[in-house]
């Protein structure tokens, strides 16, 4: 199959969806169909079906056919990471659009490939035993409004890397983005040489798709990120699920920690992509003594600092339901992921552009503490000292292990913070985002799994052990 032009692919998404509104489409050649799909079914049934099809060409493919296709989605997205950053704000009018750019490219390069498949043999007396990492088959995966093309490529790069085929739902809110997000990648996979629909969605996606999905005989694995109630739905599906749910990353700064670079890292956190990625920094408890010092110089690195009446007129904007002292606020929906600048307008405040994010100084019980906001506003508490800052840190956290962040020269209160906190993620001395591998090392993901134990998804975590035994040989030394 030749590569197809972005005009050509636009002109086949809108096919698509035509052809999947005629019934007549059940009625062609079903192998011609399921090339011209491009992965984009009308029902879960349909696109199990045709995933698991696709798993079992794969399966008769060699390895290296593997990773040719994972390099090609590598360039091909690499390609279309800005066109699909542009559309995925689009239509989600979440965040940055150059944050989500940023997101693209890091999942494509830093995603691991079938190379991290690593073998294990055990060799003795008695021969030569072998574990080797197999595919599920087909996945169900559901993704988030949050981070839409990202995680669709991350999930892909894994799951795929580990031989298996995936079935998406995705947020309803970003159908049109993932739905042109798979065909793209359907592409990629058959220009490699791979079988046509190892990715699949649904034409509309909705709660009631995933939840068929969960329950579908032909999905072996489920793989869900998003917030509480989607991982209590998978937990509770009776499949093996693997759940990347919701987190409120604490960051602590005690006193001897490098301030200016601090602040700095932390304005750059919290305000990527508006606050709305689940590892960005959620709330500051800052040691008093180096407090007033931290503000300035995070106001010097295009912080915004409201006053307590600014404050209260916010909290009157943000929040449209305030549950008390020390309890999670219900946010105001239409200004999730909005730019700081247009969320200060609503108290009358006129920032400019490049403000990335407003903070503010806050009592330790105030909501927007305890809230996963996904906003550009950010509490800043002051605290006593540092071991008071990691005991509210460790509840603020609220028990996700999702993320925890601390600045500090103090290799015992480092150590201190990290074994407290007992996060899948746990940064010193910069922005949270280096735990995924932006500006700092290792591999990213856009799936971290606390609440079932993975972490850092990846495509072993895709993959199933398999174990062969040779007896009495093959040990050669
Ligand atoms: P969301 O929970 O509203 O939706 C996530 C996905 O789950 C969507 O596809 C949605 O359609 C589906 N869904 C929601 N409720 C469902 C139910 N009861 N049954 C079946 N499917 C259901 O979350 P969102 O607003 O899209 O994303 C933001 C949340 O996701 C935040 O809490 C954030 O922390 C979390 N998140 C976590 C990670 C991680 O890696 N741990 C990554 C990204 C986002």
């Amino acid at each position: 199959m030749s590569q197809l032009t972005e005009q050509q692919i636009n002109k086949m998404a809108a096919q698509i969806y035509q052809m999947i509104e005629k019934p007549s489409i059940k009625k062609t050649d079903k192998s011609e169909t399921e090339h011209q799909t491009m992965g984009v079914f009308p029902d879960i049934d349909s696109a199990v079906n045709a995933a698991k099809k696709a798993f079992d060409e794969l399966m008769t493919m060699s390895f290296s056919k593997r990773k040719d296709i994972i390099s090609e989605i590598r360039r091909s997205m690499d390609i279309h990471a800005e066109d699909l950053a542009r559309r995925a704000f689009a239509e989600t009018k979440l965040g940055r659009f150059t944050d989500k750019v940023e997101k693209n490219r890091l999942v494509i390069e830093k995603t691991p490939g079938p190379e991290i498949l690593e073998p294990v043999a055990f060799t003795g007396d008695r021969g030569l035993t072998l574990l080797e990492l197999a595919p599920y088959g087909v996945i169900g995966a559901i993704t988030p409004v949050t981070n839409p093309t990202s995680s669709i490529i991350c999930n892909t790069i894994g799951m795929v890397s580990a031989g298996n085929a995936v079935v998406f739902n995705v947020h309803p809110n970003a159908k049109e983005v993932s739905t042109y997000n798979i065909i793209l990648l359907n592409e990629a996979i058959v220009k490699a040489g791979g079988p046509p629909n190892l990715v699949t969605t649904v034409q509309k996606p909705t709660i009631e798709s995933a939840q068929a999905l969960m329950k579908h005989p032909g999905v072996r694995l489920l793989v869900v990120t998003g917030g509480a109630g989607v991982v209590n739905e998978a937990m509770s599906s009776g499949k093996r699920a693997i759940c990347a749910g919701p987190g409120n990353p604490p960051v602590v700064v005690d006193e001897t920690a490098d301030i200016e670079n601090a602040a700095r890292a932390i304005v750059k956190g919290a305000s990527m992509d508006n606050n709305i990625i689940c590892v960005d920094e959620k709330e500051v408890f800052v040691v008093e003594s180096v407090a007033d010092q931290l503000i300035r110089a995070m106001a010097a690195n295009k912080a915004y600092v409201l006053n307590p009446q600014q404050m209260f007129e916010l909290s009157k904007v943000i929040f449209t339901k305030d549950n008390g002292p020390e309890k999670p606020a219900v946010m105001n929906k239409s200004l999730i992921g909005k730019n700081a600048q247009e969320i200060l307008s609503k108290i009358g405040l006129n920032v400019p552009e490049d403000i990335r994010l407003a903070i503010v100084d806050v009592k330790k019980d105030h909501p927007l503490v305890w809230t996963e906001q996904m906003m550009p506003v950010l509490p800043i508490v002051r605290m006593p000292d540092a071991e008071s800052a990691i005991e509210i840190a460790k509840k603020a956290e609220h028990g996700f292990g999702h993320s925890a962040i601390m600045h500090s020269r103090n290799i015992d209160n480092l150590s201190k913070m990290a074994r407290r906190m007992d996060t899948s993620i746990f940064v010193k001395n910069g922005p949270a985002l280096s735990g995924l591998g932006y500006e700092g090392e290792g591999y990213c993901s856009f799936s971290i799994a606390s609440p079932t134990g993975e972490g850092i998804t990846n495509p072993r975590s895709f993959s199933r052990e398999r174990r062969c035994v040779m007896v009495d040989h093959f040990r050669i030394v």
